[in-house]
């Protein structure tokens, strides 16, 4: 475990890196807490301190006091060491944020014995953030596929929608369908279907860049938002996701599949005044056109209409299953 220490006494400050090292801490020993204040607070910096009360520059408390301030960050234990001794002093020093009070000339047993405090605390809130990250993430992801859930998703898109229309800057929004999912389903069993559904979203999730998105609008339907994506190069963008799922069998505990799916694609620059519901019934009805004209296939919304424009006939069959 990582820990600072802050003395402008050489000393004591030498006395204190030798007993720390020996108990197995890793030291890093700053004169003033200035520097102290720089270090706790970067993202990565020590979460266990020992700070003396009188220092140049900032003290003991005003550390505390500023390390405090900050919360983008993880919990960091500080214990004041000092020989300032008065009821006065430790109630200052506490209020000041400081975790733990030490009177100096300090016990080196009562001194490890009080880290390992500081350590349990902080062990525990490791546990806690990560129990809150988890619990964020199943809020907000699909368990079948870890995609952005449908509420998620959605919201993603309202806020990308106003991003586009504030900064003038494109956007493609992309609604995949599964073809025929319900046969693979029947056929082979839901099981198998589920494994489908997560190797399509892993393939979806491959075919954009990092600041795209990707979330599972319903149960065989992924929705995607492709940012600052042009209308020249949309469509292009639109048949490479397509291929794919369908360029590729799907490897399955049953054996390979081939799958594919129809897509309503839509893509402006200048956004009317649609709401985000609008929008994606008109990204709906251009999926449902792709999938009348043969599935496979990508449809074109008609920009600030609610018609849909048919946009390729692909070679490729509709779905088959070997
Ligand atoms: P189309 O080409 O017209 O889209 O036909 P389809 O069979 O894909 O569409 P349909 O809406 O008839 O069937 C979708 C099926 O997806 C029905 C539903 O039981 C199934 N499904 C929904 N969620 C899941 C899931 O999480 N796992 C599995 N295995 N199946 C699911
Ligand atoms: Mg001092
Ligand atoms: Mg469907
Ligand atoms: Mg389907």
């Amino acid at each position: 475990m990582k820990i600072l220490i802050a003395d402008d006494d050489a000393i004591s400050r030498r006395l204190l890196v030798k007993t720390l090292q020996v108990a197995g801490y890793e030291v890093l020993a700053v004169p003033n807490g200035l520097v102290a204040v720089e270090h706790l607070c970067k993202q990565d910096g020590p979460r266990l301190a020992l700070l003396d009360w009188e220092m140049p520059e900032l003290d003991g408390p005003a550390v505390c006091r500023e390390v405090r301030k900050k919360k983008d960050q993880g919990y960091v234990y500080m214990i004041l060491l000092t020989s300032k001794g008065l009821k006065t002093d430790i109630v200052t020093g506490l209020g000041s944020g400081a975790d733990d009070y030490l009177i100096k000339p300090f016990d080196s047993e009562e001194l490890k014995a009080r880290l390992r405090t500081g350590q349990r605390i902080l062990h525990l809130e490791g546990r806690l953030v990560e129990a809150r990250e988890n619990m964020r993430f199943k809020a907000t992801h699909d368990s079948l596929t870890s995609l952005f859930n449908r509420g998620v998703i959605v919201d993603l898109l309202g806020r990308e929608i106003s991003r586009s229309r504030r900064e003038r800057v494109p956007t493609a929004i992309l609604l995949c369908d599964v073809d025929h999912f319900k046969n693979i389903n029947d056929t082979r069993g839901h099981l198998i279907g589920d494994e489908v559904l997560q190797e399509a979203a892993r393939r979806l999730l491959l075919s954009v860049r990092s600041y795209d998105y990707v979330g599972r609008y319903g149960g065989e339907e992924f929705l995607i938002i492709l940012n600052n994506c042009d209308p020249v190069s949309a469509p292009r963008r639109a048949e490479e996701i397509r291929k794919t799922l369908s360029d590729t069998l799907v490897q399955t505990s049953a054996g390979p599949l081939s799958v594919t799916m129809s897509m309503g694609v839509h893509q402006t620059q200048n956004w009317g005044v649609q709401t985000v519901e609008e929008l994606l019934q008109q990204v709906d009805a251009a999926m449902y056109a792709a999938k009348a004209a043969g599935r496979n296939r990508i449809s074109f919304t008609k920009p600030n209409t609610s018609e849909v424009a048919e946009h390729k006939q692909p070679a490729e069959p509709a779905q088959s299953l070997p």
